[in-house]
C-alpha cells in the first residue's frame, strides 16, 4: 500500500500504520456514494481558486520539507507487540514522559505547516486522540459515547466517501464537539496519485464534509500518512496543516485489545498524537481498547484535546 515518499520521522516504536486494512470502501451496507453533482464540483474548484489566490498573495514557501525518508508503511511492517512482556515498569515511564515535555519535531501551531505534524504543544501532559477513517453507522456511535464518557474531545479524521454515506453520523461527531479533519474522498494514497486526481480527493472530501457538518475541515490527514512535496504545496495553499501522528497503535490491524492497550500507554508522552479507527474495518477491539486507555490515561494525569 503506501509505496510513495514518505516525510519526517517518528518516534522510534511507532512505525507508521497503513491505517486501512483494505477490507473496506465504504462501509458494509452504505448506499453507493452519490457521484459529485455538477454544482458541487464548480463550488470546490471556485473555493480551490480563491483560496489558491490568497495563499499565493501571502507567498507560502514550499521549501524546507525534508527529504524523503524509507519509512517502511503498511501491513507487511511487522504485526504489532502482542505480549509487551518487555515493557518497563510504569512509574518510571511517567516520570520520564513530563521530563520529555519537549516535543522534537513539528508541532500543532497557527497556519498551514510546512511539514505533517507529529506533536501537539499545549503544555506537559497534554495529548490528542485522533479517530480515523470513519464515519461508521457501527462503531462511531460506540466511540462517541466512550469519549462522553471520560470528557474526552477527539479529532475525527473522516472519508469523504463515509460521509456522503452516512452525514447523520458525520453531524453527531460535529455536534458532540469534537474536531473534524480531511481525510479524502477515498482513502487513496495520494503520494501515487496525478496531482489533479491529488487535488480532488482533498477538495471533494472537504465539500462533503462542510455540507454534512457545517465544519470547514483545517487538519487533513494523508492517508496512510502518505505525504508528497506536491501534497504538502497544496495543503499549505489550501490552509490546511498537516497532521500526522506519533502514537500508533495498529488498531487497524486488530492485535488484540491487550496488545492495543499496552502500545498506546507505553509510548504516549506529552503532546502525543495517538491515532485510533473508528472506520475501514472491524473496529471493535479499538472500541473496547479505549474504554480502558481513556480512564488509564486521565487518571495518570494526561489530559485530552482536539489536535
Ligand atoms: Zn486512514
Amino acid at each position: 500500500m503506501g509505496g510513495g515518499s514518505v516525510y519526517g520521522r517518528r518516534p522510534a516504536g511507532s512505525p507508521g500504520s497503513a491505517g486501512w486494512d483494505g477490507t473496506a470502501g465504504p462501509e458494509e451496507g452504505c448506499p453507493r456514494a452519490r457521484p459529485a453533482t455538477r454544482r458541487v464540483v464548480l463550488a470546490a474548484l471556485g473555493g480551490v481558486l480563491i483560496t489558491a489566490t490568497a495563499a499565493a498573495a501571502v507567498a507560502v514557501t514550499g521549501g524546507g520539507h525534508p527529504s524523503a525518508g524509507g519509512a517502511g508503511r503498511g501491513p507487511a511492517a511487522g504485526g504489532a507487540a502482542s505480549g509487551g512482556a518487555a515493557a518497563p515498569p510504569r512509574r518510571a515511564r511517567t516520570a520520564s514522559r513530563q521530563e520529555r515535555a519537549r516535543p522534537p519535531v513539528a508541532t500543532r501551531g497557527r497556519g498551514a505547516a510546512a511539514e505533517p505534524v507529529y506533536y501537539i504543544d499545549d503544555g506537559p501532559m497534554t495529548v490528542a486522540l485522533t479517530i480515523d477513517d470513519g464515519p461508521s453507522p457501527l462503531y462511531t456511535p460506540q466511540v462517541l459515547r466512550v469519549l462522553e464518557e471520560h470528557g474526552v474531545i477527539a479529532t475525527f479524521s473522516m472519508v469523504g466517501q463515509n460521509v456522503a454515506c452516512y452525514p447523520q453520523v458525520a453531524r453527531e461527531v460535529a455536534s458532540a464537539g469534537h474536531l473534524i479533519a480531511n481525510h479524502t474522498w477515498s482513502h487513496q494514497d495520494l503520494a501515487a496519485l496525478p496531482a489533479a486526481a491529488m487535488r480532488d480527493e482533498v477538495t471533494r472530501a472537504a465539500v462533503e464534509i462542510h455540507a454534512a457538518t457545517g465544519q470547514r475541515p483545517a487538519l487533513f490527514r494523508a492517508p496512510y500518512g502518505a505525504w508528497s512535496p506536491a501534497l504538502l504545496d497544496y495543503c499549505a495553499a489550501q490552509g490546511l496543516t498537516p497532521l500526522d501522528w506519533s502514537v500508533d497503535p495498529r488498531d487497524w490491524a486488530r492485535p488484540g485489545v491487550t496488545a492495543i492497550v499496552q502500545d498506546i500507554l507505553r509510548t504516549t508522552r506529552s503532546g502525543s498524537i495517538i491515532l485510533e479507527h473508528d472506520g475501514g474495518g472491524d473496529r471493535s477491539q479499538t472500541v473496547a481498547a479505549l474504554k480502558i486507555v481513556l480512564p488509564s490515561l486521565l487518571g495518570e494525569g494526561f489530559r485530552f484535546r482536539p489536535a
